[in-house]
Formats: structure tokens, C-alpha cells, sequence
């Protein structure tokens, strides 16, 4: 038994998985020259909705990379943003003066990314910051806030499969989705 509402068959894919997969060595690129150098890059993989994006991204880095993840809340079960957000799970090494790439999987309202890109540079001193997101809700932030490398622009809408969830479930499917209204 599921506990979904929703039926996996009134998806409509937005961005195909052949889309994506061609994406990531071209951005996986830019964020290297973006670091300008062949340095360790530490990637911040933030849980659970970059876990997708992170693990097929870094797989194209010719840089050596160590690999954190954290956990930030967020949405809970809703499809609203919420700025009442909480670091968890966020045990990192020293990450002073060493190159950081924070991965996330989208920018909606940009309250998530002004959090963590703030944390990053008061709680740790990286000699460079980059942020790269999958997905770029460009129309929807709240907060002036831009990704420094990002996979593409969409609309205002929710948006589920990998990684981005609706209470829980989708993450798995290699395309991103939506439910039309
Ligand atoms: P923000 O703080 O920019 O509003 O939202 C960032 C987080 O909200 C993302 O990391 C993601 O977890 C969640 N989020 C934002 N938009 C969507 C969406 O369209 N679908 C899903 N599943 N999660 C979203």
C-alpha cells in the first residue's frame, strides 16, 4: 500500500534524462574553470534532493574531490518554501582556505541558498565559494540571490524526480517532472 496521492502516470517530463546527462560535463567544466585551479575541490552535496545531481556531477571532475554531505530543512511535506530553515547533520572538516562547491538540486525562493552560502562563509573560511544548483527557479526568489553556475531555468512550478521529491517519493525517476494543474 502507498501512501501517495498522486499517480506516477499524470507526470509530464520537463527535462528528459538525456538532457540532463548532457548537461553535467559542460557545467562540471565550468565549475572547474570557475575554481581556476587544481586544487582538491571539497562538494558540498546538500541532502536529500541533490543526491542525484551531486553523485552524476562530480563523476566528470578531472580535479580530485572529497565528497560532504549535510542535511538542511526545509519544505517538510508541502510544496511551499518555508524560511524557517535548520541545519542538520552538519559535521564538516576544516574546510578553511580550500576550494568549496556547494551542490544543490534547485533555487526556488533563494532563502536556501542565502542560508547556506552565509553559514559557508561565517562558520568556514574557503579560499573559493562556488554554488551550483541543477535547476534555477529564476521567477520565484524572494531573497536576491543567484546560483554561480546553475543546469537550467524553469518556470514557477513543483517539480519532482531526481532527487526532488513530493512527500518522499519521485526521486528515483532519472527525468524531472511535474503534475499539471
Ligand atoms: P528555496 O529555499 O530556494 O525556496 O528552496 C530550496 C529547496 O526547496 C530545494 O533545495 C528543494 O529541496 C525545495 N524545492 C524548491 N522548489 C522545489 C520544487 O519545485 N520541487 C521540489 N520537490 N522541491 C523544491
Amino acid at each position: 500500500m502507498t501512501m501517495l496521492d498522486k499517480d506516477i502516470n499524470d507526470l509530464k517530463v520537463l527535462i528528459s534524462e538525456k538532457d540532463i546527462q548532457n548537461k553535467l560535463p559542460e557545467l562540471a567544466l565550468k565549475i572547474e574553470n570557475a575554481f581556476n585551479s587544481n586544487e582538491d575541490i571539497y562538494v558540498i552535496c546538500v541532502l536529500k534532493g541533490s543526491v542525484m545531481f551531486c553523485a552524476d556531477l562530480v563523476k566528470h571532475f578531472k580535479n580530485n574531490v572529497q565528497m560532504e554531505f549535510i542535511r538542511i530543512s526545509s519544505y517538510g511535506n508541502e510544496t511551499k518554501s518555508s524560511n524557517n530553515l535548520q541545519a542538520i547533520d552538519l559535521t564538516l572538516p576544516n574546510l578553511d582556505d580550500k576550494n568549496v562547491l556547494i551542490v544543490e538540486d534547485i533555487i526556488d525562493t533563494g532563502l536556501t541558498a542565502r542560508f547556506l552560502t552565509d553559514l559557508f562563509k561565517i562558520k568556514h573560511h574557503p579560499k573559493k565559494l562556488i554554488f551550483a544548483a541543477l535547476l534555477n527557479k529564476k521567477c520565484a526568489r524572494q531573497v536576491e540571490i543567484e546560483p554561480d553556475l546553475y543546469g537550467f531555468i524553469i518556470d514557477d512550478k513543483f517539480v519532482v524526480g531526481y532527487g526532488l521529491d513530493y512527500k518522499g517519493y519521485f526521486r528515483n525517476l532519472p527525468y524531472i517532472a511535474y503534475f499539471p494543474e
